[in-house]
C-alpha cells in the first residue's frame, strides 16, 4: 500500500467524531465494527454528550484527546463538519473518512461546502475518502481495521474492492462473504473529494496482499489518467469494473458518421478496452469473475477440457464455451485411452469427459490425474450434479485433493443439494470456485482468458511522422478568422495532404466543359461529383456518378448534375477512379474523454451496419492495428475467398496520421474520411472524400 495513504488504510489510532451512545447512530455502528473486528489500535470515540460510549472513554473533541491520532472517521452532522474539520487540522491529524451525506450529491450548498473541504484538506495534506460514504476496511492481521457501518462481518482476502456506491456496499460485503471472496481492501469512495478511484488503483499496484481489484464506478473523474494508470497495472494485476449509468448514444450532429457514432457509451467500453480493465456487465458477473480471478491461475489459452457425470449440463458448458470463444478440444488419443483405461466401459472419453451418474469420488480421482496435467487443455471445468447414491462432500474433497498444486485454472459446477451445502464450502475453501450453473463457470473462464490476452498483447509504440504543421495550421486559422466552422472541399484536402493523407488525383472546376478537360487529364475512368457547403451528403443527392469512361460521358453526367441540383452553389469534382475496400477514419471530440479515433468498413457498412470501433487517443502502433482487427468485418480486408488483402500497415499509417492531426490541433473537432478506398498495396490506395469542422468555439 502506497505511503502516501497510510494514515487511513494502515491507522495506529482511530477517532470516532459523532459516536452516539445509544447504539442507534451509525458512529455508534462504527466503533463497534471497529472493536468487533478486532482493530489493533486503538481507538477514540469523540461525543461532546457523554463520557463514554460502548464502554470506552469519549472525548468532547479531537482537541482533547491526549495521544496522537492518525485516522479520524467523521460521522457528524454537515453542519457540523468544518468545525471537526479544524480540530483535525489542529490535532495534525493525516486521514480522514468523513461518513456524513449532504455534499456534492445534493448540489446548491452541499456543494459548495464540499468544494471548500476539498481546499482545506488539500491545503493541510490531510487524504481524504468521502465524503457521503460507508468507510473503509483493511482486513490485514497487523491491522484488523472495519471501520465502516456494514453488517457484515468482511473475510481476509485477496481482493481490493471500490465501490462509488455507499448502498451498494453492504450489498458487496455481503455477497462477497456469501460466495466466500475474501477482501484485502474495501472502500466506499463517496464523492471521491479527495481519493479518487485512480489513487486506490496506484496505491495497491504493488501491495502484495492485493491480487485482483474489483471495481463499482458511476463516474470516471479523470478518464485520461485512468487509462493512463490502468494499462500499466493491468500488465501485472488485474482490474475488474461495472461501470453502471449506461447512457443512450449521445446523438450529435449529423454533419459526421464519427460524431453521430461516438455516443458515451461506445466511448466508454473503448476506455475500458484500452486500459486493460475487464467490464463486466453486471454485478452479478464481477462476482463470478473474480472468484476465479482471486484464486486460479490463468490459462496458457482457451483450451478446455470438461469432466462431468451428467450429460445435459455438459453441454449447457461446451455451448456456453464456444459462445465466449473457448474452445472444448478434442482430447489426443493417448489422453482418452488413458481415461479409458480407469473409468467405467459406458463412460465417454471424449471432451467432454462424460463418467455417468454412477461415477463417485474414485472416478473424479482417476480422471483428475490424467486431466490436470495433460499439455493439451489449458483450463479445466469440473460439473458435478449429486445422485442419491453418491456423496458429495467425498466427491469435492477428491476434487480438492485431485487438483492440489496444478498449473492450470479449474471451476467447478456443483449442482444439487443436501450434502451439497457442504461440498460447495469446502470447495470454496480450497480456492475452487463453484458455480450453480455451468454458464458461470464458462463466463468465468472467459474473463480469466481474456486477461491473458490483455496482458500479453503487445506495447506498441506511439509514432510520429513527419507532416507539415504550419500549413495544416494555416488552413484551420484561416477558416476560423472567416467565421467558418466546416472547412471546404478544397481546405479538407488540404489539410490532410499536409498530415500525409494520400489524396485521389482530382480536380475542382465550375463548368461541364472544364470537368470534360480536368477527366482528360487525369485519364479515365474518373468519378463526377457535386461539391458545395450545401451538399453535404452527396449520393443521396445525386451528386456523385462514378466509372465514366468518356468524354461523352463526362458530359452527360455533368448536365444531369447540374439539371437535378439548379437550386444549389455547387462546383464539380473530376476525380480518378479508385479500386479496393472502402474505409471510414473518423475523428470526434468528446467533452468527456477527450479526442476520440474511429475506424470501419466505410459506404454502407458504416450506414447500415455500424461496424466501427473508436480508440481514445493516444494511441500507439499496436492499437491502431488491433483497431483494424477489431471490426466484425476485418476478414473483408484480411482477403476472404480468394479476394484482395488490402494494405494494412498503410491503414495503421493513416490511422496514426490522423491522431497526430488530431493532437497537433485542438480546433478541429470532427472529420470524417470516407471512404478511404485502400488497395493491396499504398500506391492505390487514396482517400476520395473527406469532411472536416472546427469546434464552434474557436477563437477568430
Ligand atoms: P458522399 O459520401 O457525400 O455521398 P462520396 O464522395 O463519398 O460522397 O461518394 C459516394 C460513394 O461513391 C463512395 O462511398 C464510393 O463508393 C464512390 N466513390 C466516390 N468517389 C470515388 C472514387 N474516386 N473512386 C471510386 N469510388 C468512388
Ligand atoms: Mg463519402
Amino acid at each position: 500500500m502506497d505511503r502516501a495513504l497510510d494514515a487511513i488504510f494502515r491507522p495506529r489510532s482511530i477517532a470516532v467524531v459523532g459516536a452516539s451512545r445509544d447504539g442507534r447512530g451509525i458512529g455508534h455502528e462504527i466503533l463497534h465494527n471497529l472493536i468487533e473486528f478486532g482493530f489493533t489500535g486503538a481507538i477514540y470515540p469523540v461525543n461532546p454528550k457523554s463520557a463514554s460510549v460502548h464502554s470506552i472513554r469519549c472525548y468532547p473533541s479531537l482537541r482533547d484527546i491526549p495521544d496522537p491520532i492518525d485516522l479520524a472517521v467523521v460521522v457528524v452532522p454537515r453542519a457540523a463538519v468544518p468545525g471537526v474539520l479544524d480540530d483535525a487540522i489542529a490535532k495534525q491529524i493525516k486521514g480522514l473518512v468523513v461518513i456524513t451525506a449532504g455534499f456534492r450529491e445534493v448540489g446548491g450548498a452541499g456543494a459548495a461546502e464540499e468544494a471548500v473541504l476539498q481546499a482545506k484538506v488539500r491545503a493541510a495534506a490531510i487524504r481524504v475518502v468521502g465524503p457521503n460514504c460507508m468507510g473503509v476496511i483493511n482486513t490485514d492481521p497487523e491491522f484488523r481495521m472495519n471501520a465502516t457501518f456494514a453488517a457484515t462481518r468482511p473475510e481476509r482476502g485477496s481482493a481490493g474492492f471500490m465501490s462509488q456506491s455507499g448502498a451498494l456496499g453492504e450489498v458487496i460485503l455481503a455477497q462477497a462473504a456469501e460466495i466466500g471472496l475474501g477482501i484485502a481492501y474495501f472502500v466506499s469512495m463517496g464523492n471521491k473529494a479527495d481519493i479518487s478511484g485512480n489513487d486506490l488503483i496506484e496505491a495497491w499496484e504493488d501491495d502484495p496482499a492485493v491480487n485482483v481489484i474489483l471495481m463499482y464506478l458511476e463516474s470516471f473523474g479523470n478518464p485520461e489518467k485512468f487509462v493512463r494508470i490502468c494499462r500499466r497495472v493491468t500488465r501485472a494485476k488485474p482490474i475488474l469494473a461495472v461501470k453502471s449509468g449506461r447512457t443512450a448514444a449521445g446523438a450529435r450532429a449529423a454533419f459526421s458518421h464519427t460524431g453521430a457514432l461516438a455516443g458515451s457509451e461506445a466511448v466508454v467500453d473503448t476506455l475500458f478496452e484500452q486500459s486493460g480493465v475487464l467490464r463486466v456487465e453486471t454485478m452479478s458477473d464481477l462476482f463470478t469473475l473474480a472468484t476465479a480471478f482471486a484464486h486460479q491461475p490463468l490459462p496458457r489459452g482457451n483450451r478446455v477440457a470438461i469432466l462431468t457425470n451428467a450429460g445435459g449440463p455438459a453441454i449447457m458448458a461446451t455451448d456456453a464455451c464456444a459462445t465466449l470463444g473457448l474452445d472444448v478440444v478434442e482430447l489426443p488419443a493417448e489422453t482418452q485411452a488413458a481415461l479409458r483405461s480407469v473409468l467405467a466401459p459406458e463412460a465417454s472419453v471424449r471432451n467432454p469427459v462424460d463418467m455417468v451418474a454412477a461415477a463417485g469420488p474414485e472416478a473424479y480421482a482417476r480422471a483428475l490425474a490424467i486431466l490436470r496435467d495433460s499439455p493439451a487443455i489449458d483450463a479445466l471445468i469440473v460439473i458435478f450434479v449429486s445422485p442419491i447414491m453418491i456423496n458429495a462432500v467425498e466427491v469435492a474433497r477428491s476434487i480438492i485433493d485431485g487438483v492440489r498444486g496444478a498449473r492450470i485454472p479449474i471451476l467447478s459446477c456443483f449442482m444439487g443439494k443436501e450434502q451439497g451445502r457442504q461440498a460447495v464450502v469446502d470447495l470454496r475453501r480450497a480456492g475452487i470456485p463453484v458455480y450453480a450453473f455451468p454458464e458461470g463457470a464458462a463466463r468465468a473462464l472467459a474473463g480469466l482468458e481474456r486477461y491473458r490476452r490483455i496482458r500479453d498483447r503487445p506495447e506498441g509504440r506511439f509514432a510520429s511522422y513527419d507532416v507539415d504543421r504550419e500549413r495544416a495550421g494555416r488552413i484551420v486559422k484561416a477558416a476560423a478568422a472567416a467565421g467558418r466552422a466546416d472547412l471546404s472541399a478544397e481546405e479538407t484536402s488540404d489539410l490532410l495532404a499536409a498530415y500525409g493523407l494520400p489524396l485521389a488525383p482530382s480536380r475542382i472546376v465550375p463548368t461541364e466543359e472544364e470537368a470534360i478537360a480536368a477527366a482528360g487529364v487525369l485519364g479515365y475512368p474518373v468519378v463526377l461529383k457535386a461539391v458545395g457547403p450545401t451538399l453535404i451528403h452527396k449520393s443521396d443527392r445525386g451528386a456523385v456518378t462514378v466509372d465514366l469512361r468518356s468524354a461523352q460521358e463526362v458530359g452527360a453526367a455533368a448536365r444531369a448534375m447540374r439539371e437535378r441540383l439548379r437550386a444549389e452553389p455547387f462546383r464539380f469534382q473530376v476525380q480518378a477512379m479508385a479500386r479496393g475496400r472502402e474505409t471510414i477514419l473518423g475523428l470526434a471530440r468528446d467533452p468527456k474523454f477527450g479526442a476520440v479515433l474511429m475506424f470501419g468498413l466505410g459506404g454502407i457498412f458504416v450506414e447500415v451496419m455500424k461496424d466501427v470501433v473508436f480508440r481514445i487517443l493516444p494511441i500507439t502502433d499496436a492499437e491502431a492495428r488491433d483497431m483494424i482487427r477489431a471490426i466484425r468485418g476485418y476478414p473483408l480486408l484480411a482477403g476472404v475467398r480468394g479476394g484482395p488483402e488490402v494494405d494494412e500497415e498503410f491503414l495503421v499509417e493513416c490511422l496514426l496520421r490522423l491522431a497526430q492531426l488530431a493532437a497537433d490541433h485542438p480546433a478541429i473537432e470532427q472529420v470524417d474520411i470516407n471512404p478511404l478506398i485502400v488497395g493491396s498495396e499504398r500506391s492505390t490506395s487514396c482517400v476520395v472524400d473527406a469532411r472536416a469542422r472546427l469546434s464552434p468555439a474557436v477563437p477568430a
